[in-house]
């Protein structure tokens, strides 16, 4: 059984907010992303889980783990993650590691390249893949330099697909937006944009565009200027993936 509960943090990088998934028996659920530090949200958690036995987090930003301490207090619950910095009364996670909780089992998938801690969790009997923000409901993944790597991201990309198709997943559940019912279609999809905008930022070179700016400039054209800063920082994971360098 897998519930879901919306964060009340809307915006521009987070959608319609931060999607926490819980897992299993109601009692002793794993947490999948706390979400931010908000009492609301804590306490919906706490309602719709009556007890946890693992808090799982999927990347280390702030938008899925700030609520963490203060659930894992009152759970009294371990707390791991890829990175060993977030974990608590437990083992950072490792790829192809199987967790047996609350009477699922989860599997590990390192997918780093949103950030390089960013994991999956394959979900078996729910033919479910947790993406964290490795994949999103709507929109793509900002893969920013330098906590982000667009070419560990199509590394990423490319073992999900793989692994879709292998434990034949029907869904996939996001971090942020609405669950995803075509998951083969739509990681084919954020390669295939990923491909498209690798080839507009050679062309833009190619044109003598110099540095983030100006290829933000080129290929990102009628951009929200409040979006600017995260498009500079996509660039520059794309200048890294293409071996130019990423300054100025
Ligand atoms: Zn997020």
């Amino acid at each position: 059984m897998i519930t879901h509960l919306l964060a009340p943090n809307p915006g521009p990088m987070t959608l319609s907010g931060t999607n926490t998934w819980l897992i299993g028996e109601p009692g002793r659920v794993v947490v999948v992303d706390p979400g931010p530090e908000d009492a609301a949200h804590r306490r919906a958690i706490i309602d719709a889980a009556g007890g946890a036995s693992l808090i799982i987090a999927t990347h280390r930003h702030h938008d899925h783990t700030e609520g963490i301490a203060a659930l894992a207090d009152h759970f009294g619950c371990p707390v791991r993650a890829a990175d060993p910095t977030l974990c608590r009364d437990g083992d950072r996670l490792v790829d192809g590691e199987v967790i047996n909780s609350s009477g699922v089992e989860l599997k590990v998938l390192a997918t780093p390249g949103h950030t390089d801690d960013s994991i999956c969790l394959v979900v078996h009997s729910a033919g479910a893949l947790l993406s964290g923000d490795t994949i999103l409901g709507r929109g793509t993944s900002v893969i920013a330099h330098p906590d982000g790597n667009l070419t560990d991201y199509l590394a990423s990309l490319d073992r999900i697909a793989d692994v879709l198709a292998a434990e034949h997943l029907r869904r996939i559940l996001p971090g942020h937006g609405p669950e995803i019912t075509d998951p083969a279609g739509v990681v084919a999809a954020y390669r295939q944009h990923r491909l498209d905008r690798l080839e507009q930022v050679r062309s833009a070179l190619a044109a003598g565009a110099v540095g983030a700016e100006e290829i933000v400039a080129a290929v990102y054209e009628g951009l929200d200027p409040a979006l600017v800063p995260a498009a500079m920082q996509s660039v520059r994971a794309q200048l890294e993936h293409l071996g130019e360098g990423t300054t100025p």
